[in-house]
């Protein structure tokens, strides 16, 4: 590729810090290095001006050049189209201010704590439901830290914890150790689960002293990705999950459904089958939630259940996600069929 950023010119095989630190968030940059027309720049960087572009190179490489209508280009590219204000499309689709005793934790499900560890991501996804959470109200300090460790320890119908975020993957590896030891401390949490994008953007991220820690502890541990389509897998990724998966950490996966990227039998079935090779379950199929800005990625109700149902026909019945959506306000995860 022409006009790389230094580090891929220095290094052949840079750290996963380095990767992230150096990520693609010049939509000029990005078109060139696609080869992709100047057509799109006034849209890219209209789009861009209302949620940042930002995409790491190991995810550009996986995109065809010269197609605008890459599957996983279409997942970070920004449009014109975002600024179009839809009606039932808003800012905070999931209620989420609602539900947010304390800064950096959301506890809207029985038995479960989501932990906000970082408002960053290694890569923005246009269609994320989190694009307008105010994440800089959500840092998780060590004083707000304390505070999450005394709602834990003071209510024992919570066994699991959920880190999530921005990319709780953008925390670094001591910082996971130390937060880990001290949930170990609180006896009725049995479960830890890890909700992260960034090995499918950064593989290099699963380094063996991460696998160490999500090893060495006592909990049962699932660490759970998101990617949307079979070119977003690889093999380097594929190692680093038989690594995991050697190490007692089960694998899962979850998706979102979106117009243009995913939304035909074949590319579901082909990225559940992918998965699946590389060791993978699928967990949940999302459809989208309504943020503003990402109204052109939507899929109707009933397309979704129809496809859910031929995907159903096809596959065994391990391969086949459950179709969800977020609702507020009600206890868990809400199945469309
Ligand atoms: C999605 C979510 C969970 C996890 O739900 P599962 O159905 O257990 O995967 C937990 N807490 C919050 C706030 C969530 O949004
Ligand atoms: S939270 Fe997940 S979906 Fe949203 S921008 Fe970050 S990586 Fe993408």
């Amino acid at each position: 590729m022409n006009s790389l950023p230094n580090i891929l010119q220095i290094s052949d095989k840079p750290s996963w810090q380095q990767l992230l630190g150096n990520t693609i968030d010049d939509p000029a940059q990005l078109l060139k290095l696609l080869e992709l027309p100047e057509s799109l720049l006034d849209g890219a960087r209209l789009g861009n001006s209302l949620f940042s572009l930002k995409v790491p190179l190991p995810f550009i490489q996986k995109m065809e050049k010269g197609n605008p209508h890459d599957p996983l280009l279409r997942q970070v590219l920004p449009l014109g189209e975002e600024e179009q204000d839809v009606p039932g499309f808003i800012s905070d689709p999931l209620g989420e201010m609602n539900a947010n005793p304390l800064d950096g934790m959301i506890h809207k499900y029985k038995g479960r704590v989501l932990l906000i560890l970082s408002g960053a991501c290694a890569v923005n996804c246009r269609y994320c439901f989190r694009r307008e959470f105010p994440y800089s109200d959500n840092r998780l300090g060590s004083e707000q830290w304390d505070k999450i460790l005394d709602y834990l320890r003071a209510d024992s119908s919570i066994k699991e914890v959920i880190f999530s975020g921005g990319d709780p993957l953008a925390t670094s590896d001591s910082r996971l150790q130390r937060m880990i030891k001290d949930l170990e401390s609180i006896p009725h949490l049995t479960r830890l689960r890890i909700h992260t994008r960034l090995p499918i953007v950064i593989p290099q991220r699963i380094t063996a002293e991460l696998v160490e820690i999500l090893n060495g502890n006592r909990f049962d541990t699932a660490l759970v990705l998101h990617a949307n389509h079979a070119n977003e897998i690889d093999d380097e990724l594929g190692s680093k999950v038989q690594f995991l998966k050697k190490n007692q950490v089960t694998v899962l996966n979850q998706s979102v459904l979106l117009k243009g990227v995913n939304n035909s039998l074949e590319d579901l079935k082909n990225l559940s089958e992918t998965l699946f090779h590389h060791g993978i379950l699928p967990y949940y199929l999302f459809t989208l939630d309504p943020v503003k800005g990402a109204a052109h990625f939507d899929v109707p109700d009933q397309q979704a259940i129809q496809l859910h149902q031929q995907l159903q026909a096809e596959l065994p019945g391990y391969l086949v996600p459950k179709l969800a959506r977020e609702i507020p306000e009600r206890p868990s995860k809400t199945l469309l069929i």
